[in-house]
């Protein structure tokens, strides 16, 4: 069997044919792993206690010839920002280094009851915080497909572990871009949910207005399959949302024609990569030539306060949402305090790497008395605004295409002393988590040096309907 190109539906038909067990699947991929992670990092830890019993009960049902659950035997990665019963969650981060949760993400618990085998938990930047996977306080990521290159980030470590064939399929979480950029630095498909459809119960809070959960696999089907068993109301998140979940992967292969495709030239300014450019240019084209769509040149004027928008929300939010670690009730206690207050100041200073701590500061700042009108409250503002964009573009069209990041995988070490060029990274993806509208990324080529593109949907509230019925269409199309 070749891990390297698995698919959700494939591996559930083998195991459903007696091709393979789930046993030997988990075995086979463990194997994998430790024969070729080590290169990699993507994996932080992995489960196999947990993984093994999953198989077995699975390889119980199909040797009573019972019905098997949609994910029976498919062995995943999940972001260690997701909480496991019993399984150690760092984040990425030394303040949660021995940290064992005493319950589940709803996400995982919904894979797991689905008949998923989880393997392990992946790398990612320290509390999500990053474009690269390189201030996971573990050491980065590298990519797979060039190993001089970094994954992208946050969920570098899952998009590595699919793109390696280390697991069949992940979860990761994107507060800015980090499931769709990652996804396009390594070559496979990543889709951001709309906010509020995949319920936040589990995953460690960075910033909590713009967290989302979401699939990263290695074609547009596996991701509506996965996002079909995630998806839905928890009781335990209130802001999970309470509409039904349409049959996702019964999209795939609808016909497209005739829909409108929005292009909004903010995401093709001049002087930009021109690989980039061309291969999701072409992609609309081919979109248009094979499948019938309608391409119409629209805008979204607001664009260019995005990136300072979202770094002012993202760190508000974490700055707030990280005060809980605070050495008294999760992981690092700084052992040499005289005093209750040097101990807080300790333990944080101890467990947070350079990163977190600028983004407290900065959330600090400008959520602090006399500034907390003219920075916080003003990108809300701002936020509405680029709100605003959207709901006037979707009066026009029915889904929106631009490039997913604004140049292929960087070199590792590239940008780590640049916090600014960094953030530039999520310059094309994070006005989709502010706006709170869904977002997938797909492959739609190789640079010269052989390095993957990937191009972005985006669609109407709620509307994952049609990220998979085009991204579908164009996987169809370019094959
Ligand atoms: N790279 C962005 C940041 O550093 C987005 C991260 C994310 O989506 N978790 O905040």
């Amino acid at each position: 069997m070749d891990l390297n190109s698995l698919t959700v539906a494939g591996t559930v038909a083998a195991i459903r044919e007696r091709q393979v067990t789930a046993t030997a699947l988990a075995e086979d991929f463990y194997r994998k792993i430790a024969a070729e992670d080590r290169e990699i990092h993507s994996y932080l830890s992995v489960s196999k206690e947990r993984a093994m019993a999953a198989a077995a009960s699975v390889d119980a049902l199909a040797g009573r010839g019972d019905p098997l659950p949609p994910l029976a035997g498919v062995p995943m990665a999940i972001k260690d920002v997701m909480v496991t019963r019993g399984v150690c969650t760092t984040a990425g981060s030394k303040i949660l280094e021995n940290y064992i949760p005493p319950y589940d993400c709803t996400a995982v618990a919904r894979l797991e009851a689905a008949g998923a085998v989880v393997l392990g938990k992946t790398n990612c930047d320290e509390f999500a915080m990053g474009s690269s996977t390189e201030n996971s306080a573990y050491g980065p990521v590298r990519n797979p497909r060039d190993k001089t290159r970094v994954p992208g980030g946050s969920s570098g470590g899952s998009a590595a572990a699919v793109a390696a064939g280390f697991a069949v399929a992940a979860l990761g979480s994107d507060t800015g871009g980090s499931i769709r950029q990652p996804a396009s630095f390594c070559g496979v498909v990543g889709l951001m949910p709309t906010y509020g459809r995949v319920s936040r119960y589990g995953l460690i809070a960075f910033a909590s207005s713009l967290d989302h959960i979401g699939p990263l696999a290695h074609s547009v089907k596996d991701a509506a399959i996965l996002l079909g068993i995630i998806a839905g109301r928890d009781p335990l998140d209130s802001t999970s949302a309470d509409v039904p979940v349409p049959d996702y992967a019964a999209e795939i292969g609808k016909p497209v024609r005739g829909m409108r495709i929005g292009v909004p030239k903010e995401y093709f300014p001049e002087g930009m990569d021109a690989e980039v450019r061309t291969a999701a240019e072409d992609a609309i084209q081919l979109l248009a030539a094979k499948a019938g769509c309608g391409v119409v040149p629209i805008s979204l004027p607001h664009t260019p306060y995005a990136i300072p928008t979202y770094y002012l929300v993202a760190t508000a939010e974490a700055s707030s949402n990280l005060a809980r670690y605070d050495g008294v009730r999760y992981g690092h206690r700084s052992r040499e305090s005289a005093t209750l207050s040097e101990m807080y100041r300790r333990s944080r200073h101890e467990g947070f790497g350079a990163e977190v701590k600028r983004r407290i500061m900065l959330g600090t700042y400008a959520l602090s008395a006399g500034y907390y009108d003219a920075y916080y409250l003003k990108a809300q503002k701002v936020r509405t605004l680029l709100t605003r964009d959207f709901e006037e573009a979707f009066k026009q069209v029915d889904a929106i295409i631009t490039p997913t990041s604004p140049t292929p995988a960087f070199k590792l070490g590239e940008k780590v002393d640049d916090p600014l060029s960094m953030y530039l990274a999520d310059i094309f993806t994070v006005t989709a988590d502010l706006v709170g509208v869904p977002g997938i990324s797909i492959p739609c080529g190789n640079s010269r040096e052989g390095l993957p593109i990937g191009m972005q949907i985006m669609a109407r509230h709620f509307d994952e309907p049609t990220l998979f019925r085009l991204g579908h269409a164009y996987e169809h199309a370019a094959a």
